[in-house]
């Protein structure tokens, strides 16, 4: 069990050193967080300021210039990303639901970044498949419908050039990827992708345990 030595476990005044010790703290990501607060226990489908930086500092520093998320929410990872990509970079955000990602709209152009987003309202599958198969993006945001990750997946991965990134958001869904009790659709579809994704050769593959957890898979 030497692998126990290897991790240590959050309380929340390490949590709150671990936030404090990065670059957590642009004030347009903060000001929709608390706008976001404000939709009520929903907000929790919001990615942590933490995550946020990650994809920022990842996103720039594979020089991506194109870049795709699945599930934009009210916009604080598509704002992290887009503020990290350059000038004629491109991100496009799929999602379904207008009330939310009106909110996000609202905060791209607050920030000057409207430019660089396309939203496209509609299920995400019928987004990607009717994207070219070539290489198209360099950076990818899974953060949908669990049931469709897989799909997510599959589709992003023959439109990304190689080694651009997938990061797959929410994969420890709360621990519940070990309770054999949990036997939810959303629970199953986790752990089916995460399995996948753990042996599939056309990557490589770390997941993270940042936030609810997040693989970030390299295209090999
Ligand atoms: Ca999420």
């Amino acid at each position: 069990m030497a692998t126990l030595n290897k991790f240590i476990k959050l309380t929340p005044e390490l949590y709150d050193y671990v936030v404090a010790h990065g670059h957590n703290r642009d004030p347009i990501r903060r000001e929709l967080s608390e706008e976001t607060a404000k939709l009520g226990p929903i907000s929790m489908m919001e990615i942590s300021s933490e995550q946020g930086t990650l994809m920022a500092i990842l996103t720039a520093s594979i020089g991506a210039k194109s870049a795709v998320e699945v599930g934009t929410f009210t916009g604080y990872s598509s704002l992290s990303v887009a503020q990290a990509l350059p000038a004629d970079g491109k991100l496009l955000c799929c999602d379904v639901n207008k009330e939310w990602t009106d909110i996000a709209r609202r905060y791209w152009e607050k920030a000057g970044l409207a430019h660089k987003v396309t939203l496209k309202l509609g299920p995400a599958l019928e987004t990607l498949r009717a994207l070219p198969e070539s290489n198209c993006f360099d950076i990818a945001f899974i953060d949908a419908d669990k049931s469709n990750y897989r799909n997510y997946y599959e589709e992003i991965l023959k439109r990304l050039r190689q080694n651009g990134l997938i990061l797959l958001d929410n994969v420890l869904w709360s621990g519940a990827v070990l309770d054999l009790n949990d036997k939810s659709e959303d629970t199953r579809a986790i752990r089916e992708v995460n399995d996948f994704v753990a042996q599939d050769d056309r990557v490589e593959a770390v997941m993270l345990p940042i936030a609810d957890g997040v693989t970030i898979a390299r295209k090999r």
